[in-house]
């Protein structure tokens, strides 16, 4: 029987390697969706301005516009010769010459021959006269015309994740539908003889099947579809039978049966479809067993699939997929790849630990305003679902430290939704 030769890498080789596998990864096709049903979704089109940002010199102050020249000596009294608000149109008759100004709004155009807004703060108005007694730089107050977008230009890129804020550019630029990428199908195999669906009674020796559902929202929150494949036995024909239908999907994950015991059958099964394995363990912990890998696609193409084994126990599960498998689900969905970024915090309480492996354990990131505080919270190693749900964050260890003090600051991963 083939058997996958055993690569065991850094994290960050580990990590890298899936990056480049999915710098290559393009998504399977596009739709165009309502503007909001687009949010969330990977951007499939270049978004222009369809005007110049802003259209008209845009006051971004209440108060008076002004030319700047004519408050060189203060305070100066100048005659005022109308309104602006937001939304007129000013005509050319409407000028600001030497002496007059005129009040303004915010989002009011500027009107022709002011060159600046002076707050009203600064002011006293009596009657016609407004009196000035604070100096002022041509241009204050007022965003020129196409500063910050000229028509044409590029507001949003292809790959972009359509967060609130791409949304409202789209909106701003008058798109009412996006064209988005399709999202990739991710088929889900939980592997385990002690597993037991979520919906059925169970005996006191079974587990119920957690990890297929964990490992489902998080594919959705990478942006992908799950598919969701009956619970494959420790069984190596049941077994191939199920791998054989997750290579249908555009990627897919295994949980379980990665480990060394005689009954972790993942590896085996996958090498007979001809796979090849990038890495069969990373040193980390949680999710040591973690295997990455492709097998040739049933047509004789260059079209392969890549899975990962993900292990067994529901931490690791989802610390490996965060670590590992989000950037292929979101290069599958079109999305520009990023790089994993740790935040650092403080550390509340010192930490005894063994050297050896990178490890990100559940911990609570806490503290205000600019007082980022972590601290670890107490779980009973990786099967502990229960801690890890009462944690936000992982802090990530060193492998070359036994003794962190209190006070030191730590790197953090973040938990996504
Ligand atoms: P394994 O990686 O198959 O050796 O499993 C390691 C541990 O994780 C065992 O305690 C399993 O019962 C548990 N486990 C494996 N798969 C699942 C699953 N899908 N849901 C919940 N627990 C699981
Ligand atoms: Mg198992």
């Amino acid at each position: 029987m083939p058997s996958a030769p055993a690569t065991i890498l850094s994290f960050e080789q580990a990590r890298h390697v899936v990056e480049e596998h999915a710098a290559a990864l393009r998504p399977s096709g596009k739709e165009l969706l309502e503007l909001l049903d687009s949010a969330g979704r990977i951007l499939a089109e270049p978004v222009l301005a369809d005007r110049n940002f802003p259209p008209f010199p845009r006051a971004t102050r209440d108060g008076y516009a002004v030319r700047a020249a004519d408050l060189a000596t203060l305070p100066a009294t100048l005659e005022v010769i109308g309104e602006v608000k937001a939304g007129v149109s000013v005509d050319a008759a409407f000028k600001i010459e030497s002496g007059k100004a005129a009040a303004i709004m915010t989002g009011a155009p500027a009107p022709p021959g002011s060159d600046a807004v002076v707050m009203i703060e600064y002011t006293s108005r009596d009657g016609d006269r407004v009196t000035i007694t604070k100096a002022i730089a041509v241009g204050d107050n007022i965003v020129p015309i196409a500063a910050e977008a000229k028509r044409g230009d590029r507001l949003l890129s292809p790959g972009v994740r359509l967060d609130h804020a791409a949304i409202g550019v789209a909106a701003s630029v008058g798109r009412s539908r996006l064209l988005v990428y399709l999202k990739p199908r991710v088929a889900v195999l939980a592997t385990g003889d002690e597993l037991v669906d979520i919906d059925v009674p169970l005996a006191p020796n079974q587990i119920r099947n957690s990890n297929t559902y964990s490992l489902a929202a998080q594919i959705q929150a990478a942006g992908g579809e799950p598919v969701l494949l009956p619970i494959a036995p420790d069984e190596p024909e049941r077994l191939r039978e199920l791998i054989a239908e997750g290579f249908e999907a555009d990627l897919l994950l295994l949980s379980g049966g990665v480990s060394m015991g005689k009954y972790d059958l993942v590896e085996q099964a996958l090498a007979e479809f001809q796979a090849e394995f990038f890495f069969t363990g990373a040193q980390i912990q949680p999710g040591r067993p973690v295997v990455f890998g492709r097998a040739p696609g049933a047509l004789a193409s260059k079209d392969h699939k890549y899975f990962f084994g993900l292990p067994g126990n529901p931490v690791s599960t989802m610390v490996t997929f965060e670590l590992f498998a989000r950037p292929m689900v979101e290069a599958l969905a079109g999305a520009t790849p990023r790089k994993l970024v740790f935040l650092h915090a403080k550390l509340k309480s010192e930490i005894k630990t063994k050297p050896g492996l990178k490890r990100f354990l559940p911990a609570i990131l806490s503290g205000e305003f600019e007082q980022a505080e972590v601290e670890l919270v107490r779980w009973q190693g990786s099967g502990d679902i229960a801690a890890t749900a009462a944690a936000n964050c992982y802090l990530v260890i060193p492998p070359n430290r036994e003794q962190i003090a209190a006070g030191e600051w730590m790197p953090v991963l973040i938990r996504q939704l």
